[in-house]
Order: structure tokens, then sequence, then C-alpha cells
């Protein structure tokens, strides 16, 4: 049974997320402030933290800052404020992904499920990837089940290698273009949204509506893999 620590000062909102998590037979400390929060990230040792940034003490992010110098537990954000700069900000904290109240309970389990399974697999745990009736095997970089002349470059390869080292979460511009272009490149956002193009028109079942490959937009990009082979 996995433990998840809720860091939210709204009693409320705690009542909705220890039913929620309850249901879903997931163990619940809560704390009410950014220092208990950190506290009980220490004491509980939990599988994963949901951490509201509009807390009385202090704000969220540096719970995010605190609990990163020691733990590489999943963390995911969850406030109302849907300002980009302050996602950008929770991602540049340490935050794994990023939940906008108010949310849907089946958003936020899966949000919850996929952290936790990226938590378990670990950095290249899953090598083949699932898109509807295509696969894409990293390791052998093969496009499985495409029409026939149809392939996936070496860009495409890396940034899907990218991407795939967080399934499900957010991954911003910035580290696309760092790790796939170079440190030096990465203002260009132009060559990132033609990579992702052609991506979604080889992988995507409607290219004009990704399921696979989202867009979080100003942030970065998402990857949405049905199934995980080799984990
Ligand atoms: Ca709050």
């Amino acid at each position: 049974m996995h433990q998840v620590l809720v860091v939210e000062d709204d009693a409320g909102i705690r009542d909705v997320l220890r039913a929620v998590l309850g249901a879903a037979r997931y163990r619940v400390v809560e704390a009410g402030s950014a220092g208990r929060g950190e506290t009980e990230a220490r004491t509980h040792k939990p599988d994963l933290l949901l951490v509201d940034l509009g807390l009385p003490d202090f704000d969220g992010l540096e719970v995010i800052r605190r609990v990163r110098m020691w733990s590489a537990v999943p963390i995911i954000v969850l406030s109302a404020r849907s300002a980009e700069t302050q996602k950008i900000a929770a991602l540049d904290a340490g935050a794994d992904d990023y939940v906008t109240k108010p949310f849907s309970a089946p958003e936020l389990l899966a949000r919850v499920r996929a952290a936790l399974r990226r938590a378990a697999t670990g950095p290249g745990g899953s090598l083949l990837l699932r898109f509807g009736r295509l696969a894409v095997d990293l390791m052998r970089r093969e496009l499985q089940g495409a029409a026939p002349g149809v392939h996936l470059t070496p860009l495409e390869f890396r940034v899907l290698e990218v991407l795939a080292r967080a399934p499900g979460s957010i991954v911003k511009q910035q580290r696309l273009l760092r790790e796939v272009w170079g440190p030096g490149q990465v203002g260009d956002t132009r060559s990132l949204r033609v990579c992702i193009r052609n991506l979604r028109q080889k992988l995507e079942p409607e290219p004009s509506r990704p399921r696979y490959l989202t867009t979080e937009l100003g942030l970065g990009y998402r990857l949405l893999v049905e199934e995980k082979a080799g984990d």
C-alpha cells in the first residue's frame, strides 16, 4: 500500500483528498502547513507528496526545494494558481507534475499512478512505448507497426527518449532542447515544434488531436504511453 503525504492548509480539500486517495487504497498522511509537511516527509518517508503552493507559514515551493535536497520522492503540486510562471517555478523547484484546482478525482489519481510508476521503474526502465497499434522500441530504435517507408529520425528517437524518462509528466521545452539539441540551442523552440509535429504525424492516430504526445501550453510536452513492456 502506497503512502501519500498531503500538504494542504484547506481542511475541506484535505477531506476530499483523503476520501479520493483512501478509496483508491492509498494510505494518507496529512500536514496543514509547510513546516509540518517537511517534518512529516522526514518522519514517514511517503511514496509520494501532494503539495499545495499557498501555505500559511511559507511557500509550497520551499517545501519542494527542501525535500528535494534529500529525496527523489515523486512530488505533485496541487494549486489554484494557474499562472504559467508558478507552474514553471514548481517544476524548477523539483516537482514532477502539476494539477490545477479544481481537479477531477480520475485525473488526480491518473497523475498519482503515473508518478508512482515512474518512481518504481526508474530512468530507462521502459523501452517499448505503445501508441495505439504502433510501438516504438527505444533500445532497438525501431518503429513497429508503421506503414512501409515510415521511420523515425535519430532526433525524433532522442526526443522520445527524453520524454519517456518521465512518462505522464510534463517535460519542459528547455530541457528537451538542452538534452536533444544541446545547451547552445535552448532558444530554438521552432526546431522542437517541428520535431514534435513530425512525431505526431508518424505516431498519432489523429495528429491534429494528439492523444499520446500532448502539449502543455507554454511549458512543454507530456508523453502519455498506453502500456509499457519491459518494466
Ligand atoms: Ca492553500
